[in-house]
């Protein structure tokens, strides 16, 4: 069994990215921008936020963090996007997810332009990406594509199984891996799929990203076959310092004995997100400044 090592692909494709901020920097004498908006105090989302802005320095570009309070009205959200849209030293614009509760996600993403959603949200985004356009692809469902390539697998003509139809992941991942240019055939499982384990014990690729922790188990595995982990979970863990641990929605420790690569959790999916950000970032100031 192969562990996909998502800290190293992801090294080494950061390793390129910080070429080419620098080839931008030294040719046009400007860095990428991404603007992150956090609005409240959510410890998993501030960690992430952290994890990108930090991302972001290490590769030469400009990180301006707006940190917002719990309080702020979707109208203020909503007319600093706008703000950020028209601002020349910015060409990604992150607005970290789930925002508080009295804002509605849709109607801020809705007001990112798409020439600056480096996160792949907007619908103007997803619809390109689904018609097959030039578009920002959503970085997760990205950076899974990366995973599969670097696990050694050719897709073509192979049976891969997404387990969660979310449209932040489980939809896209279907998606992209049913392009001609990655020709798998695609099974999508959701809570309304009577038996799972019928179509992954055909699969010779599994997607999970329910956020349930042990929804694939090894022997709803086909031998050999290719597992990425999406999903973080906090298993409370008190011999932990943190007082949990992070799991994800296979059970590594069955899967593992069947499947001919997994990725870990953490150091899988994890990095290949951020470093996917950073891509589409690089992405937009070059298209910016051509
Ligand atoms: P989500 O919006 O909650 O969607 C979960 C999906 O899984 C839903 O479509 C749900 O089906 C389906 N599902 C839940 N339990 C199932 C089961 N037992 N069998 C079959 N399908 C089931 O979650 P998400 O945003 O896609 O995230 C999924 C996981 O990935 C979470 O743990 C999240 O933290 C993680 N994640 C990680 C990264 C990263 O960068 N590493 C990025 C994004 C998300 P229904 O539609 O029928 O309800």
């Amino acid at each position: 069994m192969k562990l996909i090592d998502g800290k190293q692909l992801a090294a080494s494709l950061r390793a390129e990215i910080a070429k080419g901020v620098a080839d931008l920097k030294s040719e046009k004498g400007v860095a990428p921008g991404l603007a992150v908006i956090l609005a409240g105090d959510n410890p998993a989302s501030v960690s992430y936020v952290t994890a990108k802005e930090k991302a972001c320095k290490e590769a030469g570009m400009v990180s301006r963090e707006i940190r917002l309070p719990e309080t702020v009205s979707e109208a203020e959200i909503v007319a600093l996007v706008r703000e950020l849209n028209g601002d020349d030293a910015i060409h990604g614009i992150l607005v970290q997810l789930p925002l508080p509760r009295h804002i509605s996600d849709k109607a801020v993403i809705d007001a990112i332009a798409p020439e600056k959603d480096v996160d792949g949200f907007t619908p103007v985004n997803v619809g390109k990406m689904l018609i097959g356009e030039r578009c920002f692809l959503p970085c997760t469902p990205h950076g899974i594509l990366k995973l599969i390539e670097f696990s050694g697998m050719d897709l073509k003509g192979k049976h891969a199984v997404v387990i969660g139809r979310s449209n932040i992941v489980g939809k896209p991942v279907a998606v992209l891996l049913s392009r001609k240019e990655t020709n798998a055939t695609v099974t999508l499982c959701h809570t309304g799929t009577p038996d799972v384990a019928k179509f992954t014990r055909e699969a010779d690729v599994v997607v999970v990203a329910t956020g349930r922790p042990g929804t694939l188990t090894g022997d709803m595995l086909k031998p050999g076959a290719v597992v990425i982990d999406v999903g973080v979970n906090r298993i409370p863990d008190e011999t932990r310092p943190k007082g949990f641990r992070l799991a994800g929605d296979a059970d590594f420790e069955s899967c593992s004995k069947v499947a001919g690569a997994i990725t870990p959790v953490p150091g899988g999916v994890g990095p290949m997100t951020i470093t996917m950000l950073l891509w589409n970032t690089l992405e937009s100031a070059r298209r910016a400044l051509a």
